[in-house]
């Protein structure tokens, strides 16, 4: 049995998401274009009037959230979301400069601090490392409206252009709001303000993929909750109700997992798809998720991917 089963998997695609954001505007798969008002594909302009581009766009982005609602589930949250992934390396430091029980978030009940890590030098890392990824991470909204050389020039201060007239108190109010977001709004912003979260919260159902306790072996958890401690979004794994904010992370049964290694055993707690204890293969899995799932919302996704690919198809 792995130690670790999920976490090292989930790193290596949080790294992977922030990585393709980077890469989609830097490479030129896409862009805006304020000069112009388009979009840019390819380095090609993709105007207003190209409907086939505009309206496939459309139909792709009102209805993959849905898809992903109906099958995987909060897996988004977890594993790929860049809020998330900033606001947990944001909790981790804050735990290992503060302790853990440390809360400098804006909805936490007093900031908790360990009195053996109360020093100044804990508060000056944390505050550096911050703004150090404020720094870093607020440039990245630029990429997406102007080319790498232009924001390359506006980093290094080579550019005497007129763009840098405005970028640079542009990139200071970014800098500070994503400071904010670090060091005090993190999950705050998936509770009470993102929206996708809101369409969750409309859409899921026990059907996608979910954590399940095993009921039968609750004998096993007596005095123990390690998987609850170990929670990213301090909910309790063993009762979690629909309306909770797990997000599907794995972090719990990666816990429990290895709580019950020594003895050779799986811990209480999986991934889950549906509420049919009798299925257990991906086979069948897939089968009851085929049965289940919306084909009017899949079908109108496909139909919105097949506009959008002509409408590059025939402007490219
Ligand atoms: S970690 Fe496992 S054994 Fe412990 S409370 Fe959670 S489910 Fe029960
Ligand atoms: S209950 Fe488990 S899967 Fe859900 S958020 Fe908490 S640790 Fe992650």
């Amino acid at each position: 049995m792995q130690v670790f089963q999920y976490r090292p998997k989930r790193r290596a695609i949080q790294i992977g998401t922030l990585a393709l954001i980077v890469l989609i505007p830097a490479t030129g798969l896409f862009r805006i274009d304020l000069s112009t008002a388009s979009f840019m594909v390819f380095d090609h302009p993709m105007w207003w009037s190209n409907i086939f581009f505009v309206f496939g766009l459309g139909l792709m982005i009102a209805t993959a959230p849905i898809i992903t609602y109906m099958t995987i589930g909060t897996v988004w949250c977890g594993w790929a979301c860049p809020q998330n992934t900033i606001s947990e390396w944001a909790n981790n430091l804050t735990h290992k400069l503060l302790g853990k029980r440390a809360n400098v978030g804006i909805d936490s009940e007093g900031l908790k601090v360990a009195a053996a890590k109360n020093k100044a030098l804990n508060w000056i890392v944390l505050g550096l490392s911050f703004i150090t990824a404020s720094l870093l991470l607020g440039i990245i909204p630029f990429l997406f409206f102007f080319s790498p050389s232009e924001v390359w020039s506006f980093i290094t201060f080579s550019s005497t252009a007129k763009i840098s007239g405005f970028m640079r108190p542009l990139y200071l109010f970014m800098v500070s709001l994503i400071f904010i977001d670090i060091a005090a709004v993190r999950y705050f912003w998936c509770d009470y303000i993102c929206l996708y979260r809101i369409g969750q919260r409309i859409f899921i159902s026990k059907e996608a993929l979910h954590v399940k306790y095993d009921t039968a072996r609750s004998a096993d958890c007596a005095k123990c909750n390690y998987c609850s401690a170990s929670c990213i979004t301090g909910i309790n794994p063993t009762n979690i109700k629909l309306e909770d904010s797990c997000i599907n992370c794995g972090e719990c049964i990666d816990a429990c997992n290895r709580l019950h290694e020594k003895k050779c055993m799986h811990g209480l707690l999986q991934f889950r798809f549906g509420e049919d204890s009798s299925i257990n293969t991906l086979r069948g899995y897939l089968a009851r998720m085929a049965a289940k799932f919306n084909w009017w919302v899949g079908a109108l996704f496909l139909f919105g991917c097949l506009m959008f690919a002509w409408g590059i198809f025939k402007t490219v």
